[in-house]
């Protein structure tokens, strides 16, 4: 099932994707009970929004051996984590916003995993039951400042530099997707998720030892190489196997 976010006329509510067509979700996202409801339209000409807006956004720096390698660091011999806050989070065809002094902005393509139940101390073994399903993810990271300040929080944290969607995918295992990035049509970023360091049953156990998962939390579980620059003007897609491409342009703000 494919579950995304749409504006109505009387305000946000969830949908269901299928093909072209989008139907109303009937209840909550995170129960069973969901069910797909009236037809709306279709969802090519409907104003998708994020397709959750999570409580918190855990993050995995360094988790693609080869982004660690571009990064000119080690692999780390654990997982790192890091923080964005849910200000951040736009959704399909919203823009990323550059600051004049913000220097060197760069995309990073990832897998979100979208938390379905409430969870601590999750064993790797039970981690996939508390998925809700998965989603694209665009970490945009201020690079001059995470160099600078050391702490990251400040790089990562510009309001749209979280780009969430374009939904979730329900039945999706998340062990071997193909995962990409295109700027302006041009391929800069290509990979699997079988890349990664710690797959995402680990990442769970990990994460969850140290804070409560709750519905709707989304854990972005790093980037392969590739990583570039982006500038006002430029188009910016993402693309998970499995899910779809997450679309953003680019602009600077005018203060
Ligand atoms: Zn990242």
């Amino acid at each position: 099932m494919l579950i995304c976010s749409f504006l109505n006329p009387d305000g946000p509510r969830p949908g269901i994707v299928e093909g072209d067509d989008l139907y109303v979700l009937e209840g909550s996202m995170f129960d069973q009970q969901a069910r797909r409801g009236d037809k709306i339209g279709l969802a090519s000409q409907a104003r998708l929004l994020p397709p959750v807006m999570p409580g918190k956004i855990i993050c995995l720096g360094l988790n693609y051996a080869d982004h660690a390698r571009e990064q000119d660091t080690g692999v780390p011999p654990e997982p790192l984590i890091f923080l964005k806050p849910p200000s951040a989070v736009i959704g399909p065809d919203q823009t990323i916003e550059l600051l004049p002094d913000m220097g060197k902005v760069e995309h990073e393509t990832e897998l979100g995993v979208v938390i379905g139940r409430q969870g601590r101390m999750i064993p790797q073994e039970e981690a996939l039951k508390y998925v809700l399903g998965y989603t694209c993810g665009n970490d945009v990271s201020a690079r001059d400042y995470q160099f600078k300040d050391g702490q990251w929080a400040r790089a990562k944290s510009f309001d749209t530099f979280c780009p969430l969607g374009p939904w979730i995918n329900t039945d999706l295992d998340p062990s071997d997707l193909a995962i990409t990035c295109r700027v302006n049509g041009e391929t800069r970023q290509d990979s699997r998720t079988s890349q990664m360091i710690f797959g995402v049953p680990f990442l769970i156990e990990y994460i969850s030892r140290v804070m409560t998962l709750l519905p709707g939390d989304v854990i972005l579980t790093g980037t392969p190489a590739g990583v570039s620059p982006i500038q006002p003007g430029d188009v910016v897609e993402v693309e998970v196997e499995g899910v779809g491409v997450l679309r953003n342009p680019v602009s600077m703000r005018v203060e």
